[in-house]
């Protein structure tokens, strides 16, 4: 791995340092971005979904209510097309929601949020599918879905254009200084294990519920608490409008209409590190009676897979623990803190307000450059330039039915029929050096997602990673299998009912129709691993320990 060097290193590819690479980069500033898995692998690419109008956090949280009121309205100017306006209500369904109201209402007063009581006629009316049980509603126009894959993707690429660079699956190991002044942080790659460095003249650590650990390497202390959640994606939208009960933040008590899918989430648990993410069958049988309570449907729509995040609450010293601590986030000044020269940390917030928690990192680290070039991030838009890779689109609304695009002759087949992927929505990111395998390119274009979990698409991938990228055959059958394992993970926690008769359907194409088992028997390929543990949807009963949790036992 040749040592390289640049002006800023921005540590971790979810939202939060995708958008301190755009900062940086709109700034004039050099950055290099480093992730050790690839973009949204983390956190953001696990999150609920939820454009938060702030409703979420007006009565408990109100700085993070204000926030996100601001940042909904930036992002629906700058990031247009990886929002879907949805709308949101927020549902009373027994007597202590009732009695939330009032202080819902004056919150949405409070911190400025569109908020309007309608009749629960008129709600059902719009939303037919919402239960017997709801009693009184809120209409609240800001609350929307926000795709956080397309968010950092578009964030990256924009920042790529003015001259950032990017290094995926590949991890920071360690710091290089000089007395008290960072300058330059060790890497390896991911995969290789071969090592490197970078040398710059500071580093920001936006490694969300990581900051803690990579903080560790350099010996200085930053709290965050990783706290758990598990959501479970319905294979259905069973509502046009997010769907919030109107109570103190609990578990299973939102619906995201996640294009054409519901996410029901989600629960709060502390895990004692960010790659403990079991999922127990207990939470999502709660999570499903939860949201029952809301809409109707919630038990008969088939549950196609759970999956788990871990928020990084940032430890502010209160007593306070899981729902009861901040969504806010914080700027760490190590310079100022620690006496470090060079170093940043940013922790908590949302990915709502990924672009805000930038802006305030990048400010500190620009005056240690001696850059006075402002923020521009807030107006800006993100997709600057016409050309098909940022069209970052609400795919439903846009390509409901496949339709000619410029000069292509019309009805050419879609490579996922599920998530409408298009050839030439792939094409292009398989020669990108930063995609490395079938899951990068699932987050970059939704390929594999829908309800079928890539039993198809991931046929047809895995037939461009032979065109496109050169593979030989068997690579290319593993990397599907490789694909296929990772989807399996977060399907197997929902096995009853439609779910696992699809599941049978599935596994008989697999194994009857394609006999890849038998593929991959005859054609091993040397040197080749199953793809580690901390893949999405890990879990499923008892997790294994990462060593350094093990060892405090
Ligand atoms: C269950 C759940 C639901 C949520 N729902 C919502 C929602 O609906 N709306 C909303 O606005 N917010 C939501 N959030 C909050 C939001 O997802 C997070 O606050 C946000 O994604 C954090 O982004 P991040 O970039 O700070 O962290 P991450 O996305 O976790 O990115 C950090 C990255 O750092 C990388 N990294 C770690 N160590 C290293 C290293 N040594 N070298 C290189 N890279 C490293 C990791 O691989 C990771 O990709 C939710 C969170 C959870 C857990």
């Amino acid at each position: 791995m040749p040592d390289t060097s640049t002006g800023v290193v921005v540590i971790g590819g979810g939202s939060t340092g995708a958008g301190v690479l755009r900062d940086l980069a709109l700034r004039g500033i050099d950055a290099i971005l480093v992730e050790k898995g690839d973009l949204a692998s983390g956190t953001t690419g696990r999150s609920h979904g939820l454009l938060h109008s702030g409703g979420r956090y007006c009565v408990n949280d109100e700085q993070a209510a204000i926030e996100c009121v601001e940042e909904g309205r930036i992002l629906r100017r700058i990031a247009r097309s990886t929002v879907e306006d949805t709308g949101g209500y927020f549902v009373s369904v027994t007597e202590e929601d009732q009695a939330w109201e009032p202080r819902f209402a004056e919150g949405c007063r409070r911190t400025g949020i569109t908020c309007e009581r309608i009749s629960v006629d008129e709600a059902r009316r719009r939303e037919p599918a919402l239960s017997k049980h709801v009693r009184t509603v809120f209409w609240v126009p800001e609350d929307g879905h926000l795709d956080p894959f397309y968010l950092v993707v578009g964030n990256v690429e924009s920042a790529r254009r003015r001259g950032a660079r990017v290094m995926t699956h590949t991890e920071v190991s360690g710091f290089l200084r000089e007395g008290d002044r960072l300058t330059g942080v060790r890497i390896r790659d991911s995969k290789t294990r071969e090592e490197g460095t970078i040398a710059c003249q500071s580093v920001i650590n936006a490694t969300g519920a990581w900051a803690g650990l990579v903080a560790r390497l350099f010996g200085v202390e930053v709290k965050v608490v990783p706290v758990k959640g598990t959501m479970v994606v319905l294979s259905r939208r069973l509502a046009h409008a997010a769907i919030n009960r109107c109570h103190k933040p609990g578990d299973g008590d939102i619906v995201v209409p996640g294009l054409s899918v519901s996410i029901l989430g989600t629960t709060s648990a502390k895990v004692p590190h960010p790659e403990t993410l079991p999922i127990e069958w207990d939470e999502v049988r709660r999570m499903i009676e939860e949201g029952a309570m809301m809409l109707d449907g919630v038990t008969t729509a088939r549950a196609m897979r759970a999956y788990a995040g871990v928020r990084p609450l940032y430890d502010l010293g209160a007593e306070a623990e899981g729902r009861e601590m901040s969504r806010n986030f914080a700027v760490i000044d190590h310079q100022e803190r620690d006496g470090i020269k060079g170093f940043t940390s940013i922790v908590g917030g949302k990915v709502t307000t990924f672009r805000l928690m930038a802006e305030r990192v990048v400010d500190v680290a620009a005056r240690y450059l001696g850059v006075s070039t402002p923020c521009t991030t807030a107006e800006v838009p993100l997709n600057d330039r016409d050309e098909p890779l940022d069209q970052l689109r609400h795919r439903p609304s846009v390509l409901g039915v496949p339709k000619p695009h410029d000069e292509e002759p019309p009805l050419q087949p879609l490579l996922c029929e599920c998530e409408l992927v298009r050839p030439q929505d792939v094409a292009p990111w398989f020669k990108d050096p930063a995609v490395h395998d079938l899951e990068d390119v699932r987050r970059r274009t939704r390929s594999g997602m829908g309800p079928c979990q890539a039993a198809i698409c991931s046929y047809r991938l895995a037939a461009r990673l032979v065109t496109d990228r050169g593979v030989d055959g068997p690579t290319a059958t593993r990397a599907m299998a490789d694909f296929l394992e990772t989807r399996w993970r977060g399907v197997r926690h929902v096995f009853w009912g439609s779910q696992l008769r699809n599941m049978q359907v599935t596994t008989g194409l697999h194994m009857e129709l394609y006999n890849v088992d038998r593929q991959l028997m005859l054609d091993p390929v040397a040197g080749t691993s199953p793809p580690p543990l901390a893949g999405e949807g890990r879990g499923g009963g008892l997790a294994q320990e990462p060593a350094e949790v093990a060892a405090q036992r």
